[in-house]
């Protein structure tokens, strides 16, 4: 199998320091219209809905030392959320995770962000009608990201809460993994504007909801909460509700108080970007000890044991 353009940078890891394309794009490899492509290459159209409207759904994974993490649990919530949003796809499952599979191969990365996508994509007649559409398929993969870097990771992020109001439930199903982000990027403008590093957002009814590609718990005398409604069920969530199984740990998902986030004795965020990683200060004020809580560099710890188990995760299949 070879990239449809040939890009001299292909197959070498650790883009950011051996790349060599001017505009910057991080160094990888996508796959769309059947084609793998370098990163660079990968365009579609103005006109596609998904594009216009953000009418699309996707999925994020990550890879880790060669190993897709959760990629299972992945699929299942794009084939879900596709399924919700009455989109069809030429590929079936295995071949979607075989496409994910060269992408990351094709890439060279040993680590790395993978995501999958399904635009509407567009009428090919201009008609108004969804229906009438031709869903697009387009994968890629790119070095690993994180929300957190690495001086956030040892010393934990600074949250701001933003007043702004995730969008309704019954506007937009949460569960299905979605690019409505006004709402999202509003919250970061809010936390920057107060010196905060990052965001958390309100639901509906005025507790806390999620941030921009994460989720949220609280830890009180060892009990742990995430919000319930009105936010994505992240992987990285539900890895939280495993391992907290693993290791006896009372955990649950429930309306969680702005007030309750304040009075927390440890607090952090999840997502495939990142996955475990620590706030100890929200609004300018610390939380707890003002330090990495012991519970969360605990499930921290066991989060990142987990990449190399066969239960949790599988190896990049090289094409
Ligand atoms: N909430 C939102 C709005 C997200 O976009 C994401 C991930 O991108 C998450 C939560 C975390 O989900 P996961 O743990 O599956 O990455």
């Amino acid at each position: 199998m070879t990239l449809a353009t040939t890009d001299a940078t292909v197959g070498v890891p650790e883009v950011e320091t051996t790349h060599k394309d001017t505009r910057r794009y991080p160094h990888g490899v996508a796959f769309m219209d059947g084609q793998y492509l370098p990163m660079s290459e990968a365009k579609i159209s103005v006109l596609d809905w998904g594009f216009l409207h953000s009418d699309a759904t996707y999925d994020t994974v990550h890879v880790w030392e060669g190993r897709f993490f959760r990629l299972d649990l992945h699929l299942d919530r794009f084939f879900r959320g596709m399924d919700r949003l009455r989109m069809k796809l030429p590929y079936h499952r295995r071949e979607v995770e075989r496409v994910l599979s060269n992408c990351v191969a094709l890439s060279g990365h040993k680590s790395a962000y993978v995501e999958m996508i399904c635009t509407r994509g567009g009428s090919p007649t201009f008609s108004r009608d969804p229906r009438e559409a031709e869903n697009r398929f387009i994968a890629f993969a790119v070095p690993f990201g994180s929300v957190a870097n690495k001086e956030q990771l040892e010393r934990g992020l600074h949250v701001g809460v933003s007043e702004t109001v995730r969008i309704p439930p019954k506007s937009v199903d949460p569960t299905i993994k979605n690019y409505h982000w006004l709402d999202l990027v509003r919250g970061l403008y809010d936390a920057y504007d107060v010196g905060a590093e990052t965001a958390l957002i309100m639901d509906t009814n005025g507790n806390i909801a999620e941030g921009p590609g994460f989720n949220v718990f609280t830890v009180k005398n060892r009990q742990l909460k995430t919000p319930a409604f009105g936010v994505l069920p992240g992987i990285t969530r539900q890895s939280v509700f495993d391992l907290c199984g693993e290791v006896g740990l009372a955990v649950t998902a429930a309306d969680l108080p702005r007030l309750e986030l304040g009075e927390a004795d440890e607090v952090f965020i999840t997502s495939t970007a990142g996955g475990i990683m620590p706030v100890t200060r929200v609004d300018g004020s610390s939380i707890g000890s003002g330090k990495v809580g012991v519970v969360t560099r605990q499930l921290m710890d066991l989060y990142w044991q987990k990449h190399s188990d066969d239960a949790w995760s599988t190896p990049v299949k090289y094409a």
